[in-house]
């Protein structure tokens, strides 16, 4: 059985890593989740994808929202030094439903800063921004309720600006539809890597 899965590891790591829901009684993570090491998995051997960076005109900042496990993607784009050599800062913004589950992103923004080849590009240069639906936090809400009402561009401390400003969106069919009427309104268009502009999108799962 296949299901299309993000790379999180960056490109330049030997080992490939994933970020996994697990869907009670879903066909493949319910045995994946049982997966041991030795045990063999069958993967495609070629990657296909719209979240990445050529797809982009050059900016300033690049602003990567994702819910979920759409975080996967970004996991390997703030790890990759491409990423610091094309912007000068990198907003990995988040949102789950509770906190428990902000816990990848938190450890993942910390290993960054400490990563041998990257970390010293990271520092001072990457910034992580949680929020959270169904349990207060120091952002609560939706990402684009809380776009909209400039939460999210305060924390970061500028603003989401079409002329120097990128972005990446992973997340459910109905955040991705919601956050490109968001940022179309912002002005930003959307690239392809045959046509790079300000903005790409990529759904997290099919549902
Ligand atoms: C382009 C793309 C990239 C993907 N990347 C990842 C990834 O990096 N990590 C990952 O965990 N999944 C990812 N998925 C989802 C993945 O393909 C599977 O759907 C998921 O692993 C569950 O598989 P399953 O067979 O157990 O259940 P499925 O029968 O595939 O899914 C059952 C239901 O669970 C829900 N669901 C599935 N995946 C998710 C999810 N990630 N978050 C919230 N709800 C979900 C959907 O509503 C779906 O109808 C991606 C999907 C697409 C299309």
């Amino acid at each position: 059985m296949y299901r299309a899965y993000s790379i999180a590891s960056p490109n330049w790591d030997d080992k490939l890593e994933f970020y996994s829901i697990k869907v009670p009684g879903g066909p493949l993570t319910e045995r994946l989740r049982h997966v041991q090491p030795g045990d063999v998995i069958w993967m495609r051997r070629k990657p296909t994808g719209t979240l990445v960076i050529d797809a982009l005109v050059p900016g300033k900042r690049l602003w990567m929202f994702a819910t979920g496990t759409g975080i996967a993607p970004f996991a390997s784009i703030i790890r990759d030094p491409e990423s610091y050599e094309k912007f000068d800062r990198l907003i990995l913004v988040q949102g789950c439903r509770r906190i428990d589950e902000l816990a990848y992103a938190a450890s993942l923004a910390a290993q960054t800063v400490d990563d041998p080849l990257v970390g010293e590009m990271a520092s001072g240069r990457l910034q992580l921004i949680t929020a959270t639906t169904r349990e207060p936090s120091a952002i609560t809400g939706r990402l684009t309720t809380r776009l909209a009402d400039g939460r999210i561009e305060t924390a970061a401390g500028s603003r989401l600006d079409a002329e120097s400003d990128r972005a990446m969106i992973c997340g459910s069919m109905a955040m991705l539809n919601d956050m490109r009427d968001l940022l179309r309104q912002r002005g930003f268009v959307e690239g392809s890597n045959a046509r790079p502009a300000s903005f790409v999108i990529e759904k997290a799962f099919v549902g």
